[in-house]
């Protein structure tokens, strides 16, 4: 149960939606943007989110795009994981949604939710990053299109009023060999002690990485240490641990040193399976 008593609205366009959400925020309502609901609903019901009023945006078209403009593919916030997998435009983003929750929750689950979530895995940014998508962002001035790494640094960051309305990649990144590992303590369905994502483009790996610090992320001196063709494949490895010892969390699903054990083997797998592709 909900302790307390919210606003619904669901508006039909972009300037809707922010023009209700800053009305909302002036009269002290405290709104939320609402995606499948699934986060916001959990935290309110064990008292660790409140809020007046919830603006609803999966009856906005351009928040429902799922396919093909020109050369890129575009995603929209309000589409669910489900979606995703079912249309697998970009088979690396079907693989992340298609191991995040279980099959019923993916059904609610929307990518901006994911995206946007207080939690620290956001796993469908893994491979936004890969391929600098650019996010398209309603605001109180319109629409703004950013590339990725300008509005996503840790979590995504928008200003008061503000909501994500779709990414974009560019084509070329959809047809590249990829490799999607995600460990977990136990079950298959879980949060990932690590999950490591990645693309190989004309010769060179990308990663990015969740769970492995207290957000995801890909950096590039990280990628540098990888393609290090000076080194065998377990120094890369050995590096790279090194290179990330300081931001690798120890929780309830592992300790630090046990992320590292598994990163190393990760990374040196990975490495094996990619030289000849
Ligand atoms: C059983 C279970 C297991 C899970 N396991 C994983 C996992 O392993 N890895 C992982 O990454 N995730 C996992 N998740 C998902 C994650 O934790 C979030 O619950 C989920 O991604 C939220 O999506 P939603 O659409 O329901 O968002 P909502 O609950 O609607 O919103 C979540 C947050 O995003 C904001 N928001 C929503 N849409 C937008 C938008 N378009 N623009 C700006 N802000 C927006 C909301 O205001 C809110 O703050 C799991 C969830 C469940 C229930």
């Amino acid at each position: 149960m909900i302790s307390f008593d919210f606003e619904y609205y669901r508006p039909d366009t972009l300037k809707e939606a922010v023009d209700i959400f800053l009305k909302l925020d002036k009269e002290g309502k405290s709104p939320v943007y609402y995606g499948g609901g699934t986060e916001l609903i959990s935290m309110a019901r064990v008292g660790s989110q409140s809020f007046g009023a919830v603006v609803d945006i999966k009856n906005i078209p351009e928040c429902k795009v799922l396919g093909f403009n020109a050369d890129t593919l575009c995603l929209g916030s309000a589409i669910t994981l489900s979606d995703i997998t079912e249309a697998n435009y970009f088979p690396l983003l079907s693989k992340t949604a298609g191991r995040i929750a279980d099959h019923t929750m993916q059904g609610k689950i929307t990518f901006g939710g994911n995206l946007a979530s207080t939690i620290i895995y956001r796993e469908t940014v893994l491979p936004l990053l890969l391929t600098n998508a650019r996010l398209t962002v309603a605001g109180k001035n319109g629409l703004a299109e950013v590339e990725i790494g300008q509005v996503f640094k840790e979590r995504l960051r928008l200003q008061k009023g503000e909501f994500l309305v779709k990414a974009t990649i560019d084509k070329k990144f959809l047809i590249a060999p990829y490799f999607h590992v995600k460990k977990t303590k136990n079950e298959k369905i879980d949060y990932p002690l690590i999950t490591a994502e990645g693309l190989k483009l004309d010769g060179y790996v990308r990663i990015a990485f969740s769970g492995l610090a207290s957000y995801p992320f890909r950096e590039a001196n990280i990628e540098n240490m990888l393609n290090d063709s000076s080194l065998e494949f377990s120094q890369r490895a050995d590096k790279i641990v090194q290179a990330l010892s300081g931001v690798i969390t120890s929780d309830l699903y592992g300790s630090a040193e046990y992320r590292k054990y598994v990163l190393k083997n990760t990374i040196v797998n990975i490495l094996e399976t990619l030289k000849d592709q």
